[in-house]
């Protein structure tokens, strides 16, 4: 190996195994260096009006769905081996969250006017500062809506960002920051470092003021740990096994439909992908028939057209893994429905879309993240029945309804124990970008979209100010030094609780 190979990581495709492109290797001190560039950058850019911001942020929009827009999917697709279709849904999701903050990313972080003690002779203004420099740590499944999107909420409040894409698929943020560039970002605003998660992750944490972290549960945990011994705050979107309820009353049609994407777009590496499907009993033959029938012509293949429905997995050994799974599964008695194999005639990395019936509860795919595409029917009689076992899940990220009537979906989407419900959609959540989305149990912590996700690059600052007339209001503390005062003072304080516009 000559040293500059040595010194970069190699990608490769994992649906061809082509070599496909590489990235410089950072170290420790390139850590260090980056972040001491982007603290530098982000004084000037924190104190821009947010329409500066914005204008530079607006020309990477245009840019993205216009002249990069082939180049992103390629990438894209070159690096994770994924479908175009599905690169594409990356691309309009950037844009899509982008556009939500550059409409709606002032406003949130505008300074807000609150109550005050005593309104007229106090006033309370809360502020939203920038952090500082913003980490984000994120996966392979979205190389570039993880890489780019959680970093534009926290550039357009003024931080500037260091970002550590998945070693498996750095290339797409490498394309991200170039076009921020292009657009006219500060170099040192988006800095990128790249290799080893377990080595550049925490160097990246020790040196960041608030760590956005998207990846596994396990290493949510690791994150968490490091964040805590800073004191720095920090958000987790983790994995999840999410669980879908079908009711008498659903059209099957669009149930299969719905699971066809929400379980087997982006070869099921969705973090709210469904995995878990609970039928009431009279529906389990026709569904197993109809996702039978309809996926009978479900293409599986490495191809740049949009024609092609499933692309392979990021490698060899997650497949492995997910057959491994199937076959845990199958010699503990469950059965396939459909699919079920590794499609090794198509390259080492290709996984069939898989439909299990019978699956045990001790069967690994019945309670672990299998991040593939994979789903096992489970029959039920009662709906609460149903809705204890979508509960029954160390998980909480996301779930899905189907009962064919609104109104029942959504009181059945009350019960389930999800930081998102899709009523008749499952990936839904995803393009709601004014509403939080994160999970609950050890699914994560915290939120991104919404208003919320500018505002958590923040730290609040509070304002707050007295007239200085009759000794201004620290003066209370002096001058009660007799009963008859401080019983007035208990006197207002009795009153205000009772007055609209006081309390
Ligand atoms: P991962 O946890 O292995 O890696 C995620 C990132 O963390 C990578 O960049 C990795 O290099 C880095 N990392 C590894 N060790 C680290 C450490 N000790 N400290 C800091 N960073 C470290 O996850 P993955 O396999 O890349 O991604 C798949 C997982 O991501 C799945 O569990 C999936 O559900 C989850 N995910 C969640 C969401 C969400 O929004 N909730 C979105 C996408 C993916």
């Amino acid at each position: 190996m000559s040293p500059t190979e040595k010194n970069h990581l190699e990608v490769r495709n994992p649906a061809t195994g082509e070599r496909v492109g590489s990235v410089p290797l950072s170290a420790a001190p390139d850590v260090a260096r980056a972040a001491a560039a982007g603290r530098a950058a982000q004084k000037r850019w924190g104190a821009l009006r947010f329409a500066d911001r914005a204008r530079i942020l607006s020309r990477f929009h245009e840019a993205i769905l216009g002249p990069a827009h082939d180049r992103i999917l390629d990438t894209l697709q070159s690096e994770s081996g994924k479908s175009r279709r599905d690169a594409l849904v990356e691309l309009v999701t950037v844009a899509g969250t982008l556009s939500y903050y550059l409409a709606h990313g002032r406003r949130a972080l505008a300074p807000e006017a609150r109550r005050a003690p005593v309104p007229g002779f106090t006033r309370v203004e809360v502020l939203h500062r920038p952090h500082g420099l913003v980490g984000i740590i994120s996966p392979w499944n979205y190389p570039f809506l993880l890489g780019i999107a959680d970093a534009l909420p926290a550039l357009l409040a003024g931080n500037a960002v260091l970002s550590k894409p998945s070693e498996l698929t750095p290339l797409s943020a490498e394309l991200g920051r170039e076009l921020l560039i292009a657009a006219g970002l500060d170099p040192d605003l988006f800095l990128l470092i790249h290799g080893p998660g377990a080595e550049l992750g925490p160097a990246l944490i020790e040196l960041v003021d608030y760590v956005g972290f998207t990846g596994s549960t396990a290493t949510g945990r690791q994150v968490a740990l490091g964040a805590a011994r800073r004191l720095i705050p920090f958000s987790l979107e983790l994995g999840g096994k999410n669980p879908m309820i079908v009711t008498r009353g659903a059209k099957l049609d669009d149930v299969v439909t719905g699971i066809i994407s929400g379980s087997f777009s982006n070869s099921g590496q969705t973090c709210i992908s469904i995995e878990r499907v609970y039928v009431e009993r009279p529906l389990l033959e026709p569904l197993k028939a109809a996702l039978r029938q309809r996926l009978a012509s479900f293409r599986v293949e490495w191809s740049r057209s949009f024609d092609s429905d499933m692309g392979s997995l990021i490698g060899e050994q997650h497949a492995r893994k997910v057959e491994a799974h199937v076959t845990g599964a199958l010699e503990r008695g469950a059965k396939v429905v459909c699919g079920g194999r590794r499609r090794t005639d198509l390259g080492p990395a290709f996984f069939e879309p898989t439909v299990l019936e019978d699956v045990p509860m001790e069967a690994p795919v019945a309670r672990e993240e299998t991040f593939g595409p994979v789903i096992s029917l489970y029959p039920f009689d009662r709906l609460d029945e149903a809705v204890a076992a979508a509960n029954d899940s160390d998980y909480g990220l996301n779930a899905s309804v189907w009962s064919g009537r609104r109104p029942t979906s959504r009181r059945i989407a009350r019960r389930l124990e999800a930081g998102s419900v899709g009523v008749n959609a499952t990936l839904l959540v995803y393009h709601s970008f004014d509403a939080p989305m994160g999970g609950m149990k050890q699914s994560g912590l915290g939120r991104r979209h919404g208003p919320g996700g500018i505002l958590r690059y923040t730290e609040a600052q509070t304002i707050v100010e007295s007239s200085t007339a009759l000794g201004g209001y620290e003066s209370l503390w002096e001058r009660t030094s007799s009963e008859g005062f401080a019983s007035l003072l208990r006197g207002v304080f009795r009153w205000r609780r009772h007055v609209p516009g006081a309390r």
